[in-house]
């Protein structure tokens, strides 16, 4: 089926009728709806892009409190803001958040433009997010189009084809478009995205609770399982790393990430991937190598860390070294540090639980008189 096909046989007001009784009454109660305010929208329409609801509720207030509006982000650092995002990962979006605030104080004085087209000329700003903003704080007509939408829309349509990729997905954003009310078209767009994370969820749809049922053509046709049509996930990879921890004259050696890139601009400890030519020793003794010249000891494991990055499922190794007579090697990306001075710069998630771990223990741990792990 397709839209249009949709589109005609539907009965719109009984549609948007029944959705929006449904949202005054089972709509969620989210931080983030206590007020309109354009910036309060945007940020937490910026955390939920890859962060679960359940963290974003945590950490929606503690940023605001960090943070209370445009200005005082736009002024910030960049370390600051990404300071403020650990914990929530995929930082490139504290990034533009930054950016765009800059953008914004510069070009708009401060004030959020309330035009979907010109927020989305902002640095990071989608179409999703910038209608987002546009609709649930101004009251724009615009639809949205994110993933429980785009599995409610591809349910009631009972759309074939991958839903993430023309032509299916423009389809469904015209679909989304025309479907929107005159009247509270945020709380329309709202509601769709209540239904889809609490009704017609991912794993399982309640069409007997379902406010639009007499609507949705896949209900109709016994086929809701098979919408929407995704494509099949990337399989994870195993990737193997190791992180050392130099100890000097009581500091320990961090190094800050490129520009670009995965945690760019986030500090870590050296940090190696293991080749399968290198046992875990071999890449640790790398790792130091990379950053310094001198009579080093590798001490004992420290931790070990299991993550994941896109799709990536990494065991991180972490040893402790005590550099006896030597020095980092000259590079700007470098520095040491008090142990304590650790928390106020940013970390990765898995490197801040390293720094955890340093912070409860700092000092060299291992044993000197192992002269095989010394070189
Ligand atoms: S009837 Fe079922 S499949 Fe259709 S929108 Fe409602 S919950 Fe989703």
């Amino acid at each position: 089926m397709n839209a249009e096909t949709w589109l005609a046989a539907a009965d719109l007001p009984h549609f948007r009728r029944a959705l929006l009784r449904w949202y005054r009454k089972h709509g969620r109660d989210l931080p983030w709806r206590e007020s309109s305010s354009a910036y309060h929208v945007w940020v937490s329409e910026v955390m939920l892009q890859q962060t679960t609801v359940a963290t974003v509720e945590r950490r929606f207030h503690e940023f605001l409190s960090r943070f209370p509006d445009i200005d005082s982000l736009a002024c910030a650092s960049e370390a600051d803001v990404l300071h403020a995002w650990q914990g929530l990962g995929y930082y490139r979006r504290a990034r533009f958040l930054h950016q765009a605030a800059k953008r914004i104080l510069e070009e708009h004085d401060g004030v959020m433009p309330s035009d979907p087209k010109t927020i989305r000329a902002l640095p990071g700003l989608g179409r999703y997010t910038a209608n987002a903003i546009a609709s649930f704080a101004f009251g724009a007509r615009v639809p949205i189009l994110e993933a429980n939408t785009l599995r409610v829309w591809s349910r009631i349509c009972a759309m074939r084809g991958d839903p993430t990729k023309p032509p299916v997905s423009n389809d469904l954003w015209h679909v989304a478009e025309e479907a929107l009310p005159r009247k509270e078209p945020g709380d329309f767009n709202q509601a769709l995205m209540d239904l889809g994370a609490t009704i017609c969820t991912p794993r399982e749809a309640s069409c007997d609770r379902c406010p639009v049922s007499t609507h949705c053509r896949a209900h109709e046709e016994g086929l809701v399982e098979r919408f929407p049509e995704l494509p099949e996930k990337r399989a994870q990879e195993n990737v193997d790393h190791v992180s050392v921890v130099i100890w000097h004259h009581r500091k320990v050696l961090i190094s800050k990430r490129p520009e670009t890139g995965p945690w760019a601009n986030l500090w870590e400890f050296p940090r190696v991937e293991r080749t399968d030519a290198e046992n875990w020793t071999d890449a640790a003794w790398r790792a130091i190598r990379t950053y310094c010249a001198g009579q080093a000891t590798l001490g004992a494991e420290r931790k070990a860390i299991r993550h994941g990055i896109m799709h990536y499922r990494v065991h991180l190794k972490c040893f402790d070294v005590l550099l006896n007579e030597g020095t980092r090697l000259p590079d700007e990306s470098t520095r040491w540090v008090e142990p304590e001075a650790l928390t106020k710069l940013p970390f990765s998630s898995p490197q801040r639980r390293l720094v955890a771990s340093v912070q409860e223990s700092p000092s060299f741990q291992g044993t000197l008189l192992d002269e095989s792990r010394k070189r």
